[in-house]
């Protein structure tokens, strides 16, 4: 039964072989470049919800960015570490990572690495003694700058920084909205999708409030869409009529190429260049970097 459901969903994801090489091509391909912003775009990718596409967006957007020629750093700022191990960055315990940043105060510089098989793409990595950061904040001076902090001291070279947050409204996302001008928020097209989005827009807007007037969400971008679905159809529209301008006209669909990569330690980008999923995160990719223009 989900091998029948596996080919129906790669006949309606994927294209045939042909398109699919010709996709390749337009994905990997030199192409154009991606434009450049006039200043460094620190993106924070957040949901409080677990499993809506967070680590999965920040990933191939940037990923997709990188290949295009721009200069790129995804923080994992999940003590899970999936976009570390998505990027095939190992990240065991005793890995320098971004825990040492926020807690012992190292540079972001010294803890950065670089990410195999995507030049210009560079990752600092969570290990799983971020989880105890949560608690071990609390205790420390300005407990919600510490991010910002660190990447301003960095003065890292990069068009583009999207921070990976944790499914929790926690100080490590908070960190991660401190730290940065952007919120991108990932929607799933299911159900419960807006259930939960009210509080994430609350704390979006005391963090705007209190200590980042900077902060804005720039960008919704709806994930694992089901063209098969009424449901998906319906959620998507609720969406658009609630953020309107600000939901990205692409729309992921679920692909199974794209909940593959990760177990290769790839994005789907360069897993399956060929895939419905990795066309889609090029052209989300492109959206964001040509709203550079509207963004400053
Ligand atoms: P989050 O970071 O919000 O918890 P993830 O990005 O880890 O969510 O995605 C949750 C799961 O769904 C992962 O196993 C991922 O591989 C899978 N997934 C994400 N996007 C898609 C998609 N478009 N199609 C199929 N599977 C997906
Ligand atoms: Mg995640």
């Amino acid at each position: 039964m989900r091998d029948i459901d596996e080919m129906v969903s790669r006949e309606t994801d994927d294209p045939p072989i042909a398109k699919e090489a010709a996709t390749a091509i337009r994905v990997l391909g030199s192409g154009e470049s991606l434009p450049k912003p006039p200043r460094r775009r620190v993106i924070t990718v957040a949901n409080q919800k677990g499993g809506v596409g967070k680590t999965t967006t920040a990933v191939n957007v940037a990923a997709a960015m990188a290949l295009r020629g721009l200069d790129v750093v995804v923080i994992d700022l999940d003590p899970q570490g999936n976009a570390s191990t998505a990027l095939g960055i190992d990240h065991h315990a005793s890995i320098p990572s971004v825990y040492d940043v926020l807690i012992e105060g190292k540079g972001l510089g010294e803890v950065l690495l670089p990410v195999d098989g995507v030049p210009n793409l560079r990752c600092v990595p969570a290990t799983i003694d971020l989880a105890g950061a949560e608690i071990e904040l609390v205790s420390l001076v300005a407990r919600e700058s510490r991010l910002r902090r660190a990447l301003a001291e960095a003065e890292l070279a990069a068009d583009y920084i999207f921070i990976d947050c944790p499914p929790s409204l926690g100080l490590l996302t908070i960190n991660a909205l401190v730290a940065a001008e952007e919120v991108l928020i990932p929607i799933q097209c299911e159900y419960y999708a807006l259930e939960g989005l009210g509080q994430l827009l609350r704390n979006i807007e005391l963090v705007r409030a209190h200590l980042n007037p900077a902060l804005r969400i720039s960008t919704i971008v709806l994930t694992m869409y089901d063209a098969r679905t009424r449901l998906s159809a319906q959620v998507a529209e609720d969406v658009r009529a609630h953020f309107r301008d600000l939901v990205l006209q692409t729309v992921i669909p679920r692909n199974v190429r794209i909940s593959e990569a990760p177990s290769f330690g790839q994005t789907v980008m360069t897993y399956d260049p060929g895939s419905a999923g990795a066309l889609c995160y090029l052209n989300v990719a492109q959206e964001i970097a040509r709203a550079t223009a509207s963004a400053t």
